[in-house]
């Protein structure tokens, strides 16, 4: 029988469990909640419960994990994971005593960009930026065939690039970062200082009505013609085409893959982020490079925890 790779994806309110295949096919894949009561103290040994009854591990190779929080991608150490508790957690050390097979970790954002490399809208190239744009915005860069960590793993934050000086306040501190105009949150904050500038509006009588607006609810009224969701949208994918444009320069990708909830909204939105992303790339950075809508969903953090071990073990790259 040949080898299988257990990818993990550990969220804050589940955690995702796959069994994978040697070419990335997923064989079975379950979930648990994530435990975060005392400093989520419980939630490696809910993992390995899980896991230990559902197979023995004699035709595992290792274990892949990614952790939503700042890594030692070297020693599989945890420095912070704020959502989940976590401080200062040996967590590849652990849960290798517990399972007696090789474990290596990664950021959740950075394993969900290997996973689309390995099988969803990358296409196994080389050089990569991924966007991942939900109620925040997250990312993960391929240079060279490798993840960016840089010295202490926060490569790769596109989220908190500084788009506004002295714009709203973002919750790394700072202000103006572009997770404050392009992500859902940003969407429905911009909407709702529209509103009170247009009290006539579709959108303002929309959440009289409703007494509630998501960035959901932000596209669907834009698709139904309201100038000012349109606005909204327009400049939430222009700023964040031109994020994408300065970022090229560093790294000069062949792909830019847009995902997260946001992207659902589709087509129109990544269409919007590539033009923006081409009108400001230097143009010999932006004729070879490619912006798709990412392909995996959720699929994809288990299975690029997956390649995590594949890469490590068979010391392979893209
Ligand atoms: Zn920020």
């Amino acid at each position: 029988m040949s080898k299988t790779f257990i990818g993990i994806d550990v969220g804050g309110t589940t955690v995702k469990i796959g069994i994978i295949d040697e070419i990335g096919n997923i064989l079975d894949k379950w979930e648990i909640p994530t435990n975060t009561d005392n400093h989520g103290e419980s939630i490696l040994s809910d993992i390995w419960n899980s896991v230990s009854n559902k197979l023995s591990l004699e035709n595992v190779a290792g274990i892949g994990i990614g952790v939503p929080g700042f890594i030692d991608q070297e020693t599989g150490d945890v420095y912070e994971a704020v959502n989940i508790g976590w401080k200062q957690v040996e967590l590849a050390k652990n849960l290798k005593e517990m399972s007696g097979v090789p474990v290596f970790v990664e950021n959740d954002a950075n394993a969900a960009v290997l996973g689309e490399n390995w099988k969803g809208a990358g296409g196994q190239v080389k050089n990569l930026i991924a966007v991942t744009v939900g109620t925040g915005i997250g990312g993960g860069i391929i240079a060279n065939g490798s993840i960016l960590n840089g010295v202490s793993g926060t490569a790769g934050e596109i989220g908190h690039i500084t788009m506004e000086r002295d714009g709203s306040p973002c919750n790394c501190g700072r202000r103006g970062c572009l997770e404050t105009i392009s992500s859902a949150t940003g969407i429905v904050r911009q909407a709702k200082e529209k509103i009170k500038e247009n009290q006539n509006s579709m959108l303002a009588k929309f959440y009289a009505e409703q007494g509630n607006i998501t960035a959901k609810d932000i596209f669907q009224l834009a698709d139904s013609g309201d100038t000012l969701s349109k606005n909204i949208i327009e400049h939430a994918a222009d700023v964040l085409g031109l994020a994408i444009a300065n970022l090229t320069v560093t790294i000069n990708p062949s792909r830019i893959l847009i995902g997260g909830g946001v992207s659902k909204a589709g087509e129109d939105f990544v269409n919007l982020i590539d033009a923006a992303f081409n009108k400001y790339t230097l143009a010999k950075a932006g004729e070879v490079c490619e912006v798709k809508l990412a392909q995996l969903g959720n699929d994809a953090g288990i299975i690029g925890a997956a390649f995590l071990v594949k890469q490590r073990l068979e010391k392979v790259t893209f």
